[in-house]
């Protein structure tokens, strides 16, 4: 084959070409490859954010205009409504019936 035939509009480009010459889309599979590969890895990177849960204590102890109640939260176990809690030392999220942090083992305060 001399030609690339475009997926999208049937246009027949040499086969050199790295766009199509009528409608300009992308002919050159491995930089869709690439495309698609930095996207999925951006929202696996996002995917993990959401699976490790982190206090927000590490940005309240930096920050120092925020409010009294908030800081009172870092010092004591950071309960939250459905029974889990954050650890002050390390901001692990803990499962309601632990007794101490599972992640850095140092006892709920
Ligand atoms: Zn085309
Ligand atoms: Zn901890």
């Amino acid at each position: 084959m001399k030609e690339i035939t475009c997926k999208k509009c049937k246009f027949s480009n040499d086969k050199n070409a790295s766009y199509c010459q009528n409608c300009g889309l992308s002919l050159k599979n491995k930089s869709l490859k690439k495309l698609i590969k930095s996207f999925n890895f951006n929202n696996v990177a996002g995917l993990g954010q959401k699976g490790v849960s982190i206090a927000p204590l590490a940005g309240m102890q930096k920050v120092s205009n925020l409010k009294d109640n908030h800081i009172k939260l870092v010092k004591k176990a950071h309960s939250l409504e459905d029974g889990t809690w954050y650890c002050p030392y390390c901001g692990y999220r803990n499962k309601t019936m632990t007794y101490e942090c599972s992640n850095c083992l140092k006892p709920k305060p």
